[in-house]
């Protein structure tokens, strides 16, 4: 009897315990949740800190090893505005917590530093400058220095060394990021002379959009030149307007290819009529690979590529995470398809990377005193409907000969030489392009 008592009072006190436990429990909870400004405060409202960042250290470069073997090709992806929430966001989105997208099946991985010349966060042509060139600029120039020297980008070093080069984006071609690899202006903006260079130069394939930067006003085209350009590339270029031209082209065929397959950009939500007529940037890289077989088994060395994912950047510009999914697909998909293709083919690199953020993109509990469920929010964190860029580092991933310097932590200059690094260049051998 006494024994039961006392079972009885035990059980009575844990019970009474634990009621109480949940009760102060639940007292906190809504005393933090009382105390949150939930729904109520706006970006302008949240928390932030100006500090100056000391200029105390002259730049660094990594050390980079020997590749064991050397690549014959490189496929560089780059990802506009993707840093590692963007990349979490489509994992979680599209596949949960446990899923696994290309990049994470690459063996080798770093940590990208992205600030340029005259600023902690870049734009996008000083931080392809970088990746093209090797050097810091300032932010909206394109393949100079600081001081506006030209630098001999890697399109150019490679084609005196025999090897060939394309260019794809899903923006109009003239975009930052294609043109920091070929051209070299001052201003971002100076679409007319970047156009022009593209045209002159010895890139083997462009493909993307923005046939109206190839046209004057006149006809309907943003030159301010008044210059047909688009009618001299049809006269110096195989020109190549629709996703099915490019697909039926005859890739024994000579001849450099300019493929626009838009007025401005690909998949322009005011254009749906013409999205049929447009390649996916997996359509586009699989295309420029055959391509430069044609170039190779003439003689070339080996060919670099660069394709980007232009709109990741401009999603987070302006806020949309559907957006941002959308673009994320089109760009996971041509990086699995650059990793199959090197798996397959062991002389060819694959690096894959983005420029800076974009958004300030977060990622947290759905219900900010409540970690559990599979609830997440997912917010942009700079200005609300015009996002800028942000200063976070950017993630790097590498598969193929010379994929071991992509790794710890790179300054987006060290990309540049580990990509020269794991190439066999000779420039006395002169260009393979008459
Ligand atoms: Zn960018």
């Amino acid at each position: 009897m006494k024994t039961k008592l006392i079972i009885g009072g035990v059980a009575i006190l844990v019970v009474g315990a634990a009621i109480g436990a949940w009760a102060t429990y639940s007292f906190a909870q809504n005393l933090i949740m009382e105390n949150l400004p939930i729904g109520t405060a706006s970006l302008d409202e949240k928390d932030s800190y100006i500090k100056a960042a000391p200029d105390l250290n002259p730049l660094q470069p990594k050390q980079l090893k020997v590749p064991s073997s050397k690549a014959k090709n490189v496929i560089l992806l780059i990802g506009d505005g993707m840093s590692i929430s963007q990349i979490s966001a489509y994992r979680l989105i599209n596949g949960g917590p446990n899923s696994r997208i290309s990049v994470d099946k690459f063996p080798y991985s770093g940590i990208v530093l992205t600030h340029s010349e005259n600023g902690i966060v870049t734009d996008s042509a000083s931080s392809a400058t970088a990746y093209s060139t090797g050097f810091k600029t300032n932010n909206t120039y394109l393949g100079l220095d600081a001081n506006k020297n030209t630098l001999e980008n890697l399109t150019e070093t490679l084609d005196r060394s025999g090897y060939i080069s394309s260019l794809l984006a899903t923006s109009e071609i003239t975009h930052a990021t294609p043109a920091a690899f070929v051209a070299h202006v001052d201003l971002r903006w100076k679409t007319d002379e970047i156009s022009s260079q593209m045209v002159n130069s010895n890139i083997v394939t462009f493909l993307g959009g923005g046939r109206h930067f190839f046209l004057p006003e006149e006809m309907g085209g943003k030159r301010e030149d008044g210059r047909n350009l688009l009618q001299e590339v049809s006269d110096s270029h195989v020109l190549l307007k629709t996703k099915e031209e490019m697909t039926n082209f005859d890739l024994n065929l000579p001849g450099r290819v300019f493929g626009l397959f838009a007025d401005e950009h690909i998949r322009n939500i005011e254009t749906p009529d013409n999205h049929v007529f447009e390649p996916s940037l997996t359509d586009m890289l699989e295309f420029s690979v055959n391509r430069s077989d044609y170039f190779i088994d003439n003689g070339c060395a080996g060919f670099f590529i660069m394709a980007e994912g232009s709109q990741v950047d401009w999603a987070g510009h302006v806020n949309s995470l559907d957006y941002l999914n959308n673009e994320m697909q089109d760009f996971d998909s041509a990086v699995d398809w650059a990793l199959n293709y090197a798996i397959e083919n062991s002389d060819t690199l694959v690096v894959v990377t983005a420029d800076h953020e974009t958004g300030g993109l977060l990622i947290e509990p759905a219900n900010p005193v409540d970690y559990s469920g599979d609830k997440v929010k997912f917010s942009f964190n700079t200005a609300v409907g015009r996002g800028t860029h942000t200063g976070v580092p950017v993630p790097v991933y590498a598969y193929g000969p010379g994929a071991e310097n992509f790794t710890g932590t790179l300054d987006n200059t060290d990309i540049y030489r580990a990509i020269l690094a794991s190439l066999e260049t000779d420039s006395n051998s002169g260009s393979c392009i008459n």
